[in-house]
């Protein structure tokens, strides 16, 4: 049974609040961690990343930080994801490893559906959604004293940990699943990262890290709530950016692995309500590949707890290819979420995700791998089913670029090649 947020960021009295004002931030104690699943009380110093009796999630608590409208938004002379700075889980601004990740525009659409909006989070440093979790894991991770970084991943998570990497000076180990697309492959070898590619599904390389990183001493930045409690926090500020443009919009789509990105998402929009900003949370929808789809799967059954999909999925999505094998939870904790914003989870077919990759590509000029284009997928099918009303306001979680994603680009064909004559260029353009 994992226990909800309910625990999480109790907000402060504000006698409390007055007497903290008074304390230097560096003087204070700011931050424990809690397991969603037993309730100890683990500290950070610690360097533990999961819960040493139980294996438990752990969450961050900010036990001296009031949750208002002045410590979300502080005025932080840093951009993107820091700017949240007093938000976020690291004590020393001096252990900050960044690359300006975050702050990604909101768009307003004009070809996909009234009040359709993307968040478009291929703009980040490398591509991806994933720079926000990974500027926070690594900066703790030096915080924590770390030398080495490792990462299990279907290809985004990994470019990404590894260029924080490499700018941070640490050694990265990597292992991906064996059918990883090459582009995304040569992505993490750039950052000069150590790479194995794992046989098996996703979840291989998800064990073999786990396993690896209790026997080496090395951080464990897997992108998944069980890994590593600290990157989830960087997700949460893609919240509070929806907010500043939107305030609460009616329903915020959001495509799953294990869900992190949609747990986080979550938290931001439940901060800016325990803050006063905003009345409820956003209705949140967890989007899932059908070839793979543990938490829409439980969803759909009205079950309580997310079990493992069986079989090597295939799919064009393989950034949200997860089967959760042996980390269930993850999925539990996200389908909790998803049921207390008022959600849904649903499933689209390889498809309606390329389709809608053309969609965004020739109507809104926005590229995005399958995985990421799958919220436009799935909002075009909640519309006609009658779920998402006109008029809703809707923001779609675009969370990665198509240009490393071979399954978008080789659908398209070789162009022609011609002589240098305009009649030539006439004939093949027609
Ligand atoms: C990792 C990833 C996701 C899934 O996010 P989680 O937080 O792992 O659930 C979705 N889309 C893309 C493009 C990704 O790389
Ligand atoms: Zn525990």
């Amino acid at each position: 049974m994992i226990i909800g947020l309910k625990s999480y960021a109790i907000p402060l009295p504000s006698s409390r609040d007055a007497v903290l004002k008074k304390i230097p931030m560096s003087q204070r104690i700011a931050i424990s961690l809690r397991c969603a699943n037993c309730g100890s009380e683990i500290s950070p110093e610690s360097g533990k990343y999961s819960c040493p009796k139980c294996h438990g999630i752990l969450q961050v608590e900010y036990n001296d930080r009031l949750i208002g409208k002045d410590s979300i938004f502080s005025h932080s002379p840093r951009s993107g994801v820091w700017r949240f700075f007093e938000m976020l889980p690291v004590e020393k601004s001096e252990n900050i490893i960044s690359l300006e990740e975050g702050n990604t525009p909101l768009i307003r659409t004009e070809s996909l559906g009234d009040g359709f909006y993307v968040k478009d989070e291929t703009r980040n440093p490398t591509g991806s959604f994933k720079d926000r979790p990974n500027t926070v894991g690594i900066s703790k991770a030096v915080e924590l004293g770390a030398k080495t970084v490792a990462i299990a991943s279907s290809g985004n998570a990994a470019g990404s940990l590894s260029a924080y990497a490499a700018k941070a000076k640490m050694k990265c180990v990597v292992c991906v699943p064996e059918d990883t697309p090459n582009s995304k492959l040569k992505q993490i070898m750039v950052f000069g990262a150590k790479v194995a590619k794992v046989r098996g599904t996703y979840s291989n390389s998800f064990n073999l890290i786990r396993n690896s990183c209790q026997k080496f001493g090395w951080h464990n930045l897997t992108s998944v709530c069980t890994a590593n409690p600290y990157q989830v926090e960087g997700d949460k500020t893609a919240a509070y950016e929806i907010y500043e443009r939107l305030n609460d919009p009616d329903w915020v789509l959001v495509p799953l692995g294990a869900g992190p990105l949609l747990v986080g998402i979550y938290r931001g929009f439940w901060e800016l309500r325990e803050a006063g900003l905003i009345e409820k949370i956003p209705r949140l929808v967890g989007v899932q590949a059908e070839e793979c789809a543990p938490i829409v799967r439980a969803f759909k059954e009205g079950a309580k707890e997310v079990t493992a999909w069986e079989g090597k999925p295939h799919t064009v999505a393989h950034s949200i290819a997860d089967p959760l094998t042996g980390y269930s939870q993850d999925g539990t904790l996200t389908l909790e979420k998803i049921r207390d914003s008022d959600g849904v989870a649903e499933s689209v077919n390889d498809e309606e995700m390329l389709e809608a990759v053309w969609q965004l590509a020739r109507g809104e000029g926005i590229f995005a791998e399958p995985a990421a284009a799958s919220t436009l997928a799935t909002a075009n099918k909640l519309k006609r089913k009658g779920v998402i009303s006109n008029g809703d306001k809707v923001v779609l979680m675009v969370t990665g670029t198509g240009l490393k994603s071979s399954a978008a680009l080789d659908l398209l064909a070789e162009p022609p090649v011609i002589n240098p004559d305009p009649d030539d260029l006439t004939e093949a353009i027609r």
